[in-house]
């Protein structure tokens, strides 16, 4: 016996127009169709069919997370400063966490993860060796004040979020317990019907080695990935790397040229009449507060980002004009390697050795030409730093890279022992003696999954949900008449007694236009119309994602959704 949810008594407000602050789909048509409400900005309430919806991917993703053998738990929210203060994390956070104080003055944040958590419970629930690996869940509530909470339920300051963490004695046990997350994210995301790539990412804030993240290829998507046509090669663009190939062509002497006002690259290759390309950039940056230069092809920009994710836990900063004084070797604009003796020199693997450049000759309106990698310099580091452009060569391919924008589902990590340590999570191993833990952690966007199926699959007609999220398998529609709305009661009736979810829109001086383009808007798989052949036992089923339909009789209708 499955419900049958009569829409006469069922709260839902369907729009025709589009919220006026929706700036996406998945936003327009899960407000327009009753799914949700805003309160406030990234703040939402889940209306009755978008609850179901997001039961349903819960559902999903508790069922495959219990098939690798996850335990399910449940961690308050509301948390103490403590923890987050030993990981550091309340200050690295800034202003993304959610910080309160109780009557008594002290001090409070809202979870926005839990790996500190996570690990205080384990440190005090394993003692051996034979207790692990443990891996443990949690489908709850978090806490983010983001910047820009966009995008209805796809960005919220409060969502759903599944996160598991795993705990190993071994580098092998974590490399299991993440292959394992892997699999069952696979799993889940193929149910719930999601087009997704994995690709490898940086690991962030988090620390740690390996690290993938599942990107939904989507056009709301705030995530831009790489991803090759030729091999199955995708990345995140921090993550893609450029292999070092060193030339071996034979250049010139180092030859000066008199380039007046030319501070800019662009200024410089105008002067010389040269691609920009063939133009080394040097950008001055402070690590540490020492400076460091970044040398780069003229035409590509430095991604601070990655900059920093190399060079982590060192602090990346601009220079400033104060940074200059008494630093009569750096010529403003005129920078070139060649000359830098006491300046750490950090290259893209573009300036591979054996590449001769035009660049600064440090002397204000001077550059240089001819100056070769490793003859007339040297790189002292080769970071992979530029911004990732399409037509970039594939690491693993080399042929010409696609940039695509998708929306992050899910993102798991190798963390290793970094919180292990924080925390002193030691269990007794096989020796008698304590053995530092290593653990795994692993997200889905559970409300944002909602969100990122709605954009992949909708049309504009509506939402279009796939059979394990619908909110109900069919939407039956009473087209107007007593009997025709009899016909669709007794229908659902039978439906609903061999187990069919069935929605059916019984509404009383509603039009059937209207309804019809509810349904539509509503999304469930199936559409089955009590219209003009009611008398005669025979109603419409409609396929909502091909538009296909056909007349059947009742019977046939039962025998065909009951199969
Ligand atoms: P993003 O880069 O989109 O801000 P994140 O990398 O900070 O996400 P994680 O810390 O990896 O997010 O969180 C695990 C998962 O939780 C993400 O993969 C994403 O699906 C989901 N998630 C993160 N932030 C939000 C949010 N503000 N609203 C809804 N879902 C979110
Ligand atoms: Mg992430």
């Amino acid at each position: 016996m499955a419900q049958v949810q009569r829409m006469s008594r069922l709260m839902v407000k369907t729009l025709r127009d589009d919220p006026a602050d929706a700036e996406t789909l998945s936003h327009k048509l899960l407000v327009r169709a009753g799914y949700v409400r805003r309160n406030a900005a990234g703040i939402w309430t889940w209306l009755p069919l978008g609850k179901k919806v997001l039961d349903n991917v819960s559902r999903v993703v508790r069922e495959e997370m219990d098939a690798i053998g996850a335990q399910e738990v449940l961690l308050p929210a509301l948390l103490p400063k403590e923890p987050y203060e030993a990981s550091a994390r309340w200050e690295e956070y800034g202003d993304l966490l959610f910080r309160l104080k109780d009557r008594k003055g002290a001090e409070y944040l809202l979870g926005p993860t839990h790996e500190e958590i996570f690990t205080l419970v384990v440190k005090d629930q394993v003692a051996s060796y034979k207790d692990l690996p443990v891996m443990l869940y949690q489908i709850q509530t978090k806490y983010r004040d983001e910047a820009r909470p966009r995008s209805g339920v796809l960005r919220g300051r409060e969502f759903q979020m599944k996160d598991s963490y795993s705990f190993d004695i071994t580098d092998e046990g974590l490399a299991e317990s993440y292959g394992l997350h892997r699999a069952a994210y696979q799993k889940i995301f193929a149910r719930l019907g999601l087009d997704y790539r994995i690709v490898s990412a940086v690991s962030g804030a988090m620390g740690g080695s390996a690290s993938e993240e599942f990107l939904a290829p989507a056009a709301a998507g705030e995530d831009t990935f790489v991803d090759c046509p030729a091999c199955d090669y995708a990345a995140n663009t921090e993550a893609v790397t450029f292999k070092l190939t060193p030339v071996s062509e034979e250049h010139g002497a180092v030859e000066e040229l008199d380039t007046p006002d030319t501070p800019t690259i662009e200024t410089l290759a105008e002067h010389l009449g040269v691609p920009a390309s063939a133009t080394l950039k040097n950008l001055l940056v402070k690590v540490d507060g020492e400076i460091v230069a970044v040398g780069v092809p003229g035409d590509r920009e430095v991604d601070l980002g990655k900059l920093g994710e190399h060079l982590a836990p060192a602090v990346v900063e601009l220079v400033t004009a104060e940074d200059f004084e008494g630093r009569g070797d750096l010529v403003r604009g005129y920078v070139g390697p060649q000359g830098l003796e006491k300046v750490r020199y950090i290259a893209d693997p573009r300036v591979a050795p054996g590449t001769a450049w035009i660049t600064g000759a440090n002397k204000i309106n001077t550059h240089a030409k001819n100056v070769v990698a490793g003859r007339d310099f040297e790189v002292d580091d080769y970071l992979d730093v530029v911004v990732v452009q399409a037509g970039d060569p594939c690491p693993a391919c080399g042929t010409g890279l696609k940039m695509d924008r998708a929306i992050e589902i899910g993102h798991i990590f190798q963390l290793g022992r970094k919180y292990a340590d924080t925390f002193g999570l030691d269990v007794l191993g096989q020796q008698g003696k304590p053995v530092r833990v290593t653990m795994g952690s692993y997200g889905i966007g559970v409300s944002r999954a909602v969100a990122a199926l709605a954009e992949q699959s909708a049309d504009e007609q509506g939402l279009c949900w796939s059979k394990e999220v619908a909110p109900a398998d069919v939407h039956v529609v009473a087209a107007g008449k007593a009997l025709q709305t009899e016909l669709a009661l007794d229908v659902s009736e039978k439906l609903g007694a061999a187990g069919v979810r069935v929605l059916v829109d019984d509404r009383a001086g509603v039009s059937p236009g209207v309804k019809f383009t509810d349904a539509e808007l509503i999304g469930v798989p199936t559409i089955l119309v009590a219209g003009r052949r009611s008398a005669e036992g025979v109603v419409e089923l409609k396929d909502r994602r091909t538009g296909e339909r056909e007349e059947l009789t009742v019977e046939e209708a039962i025998a065909r959704l009951t199969a």
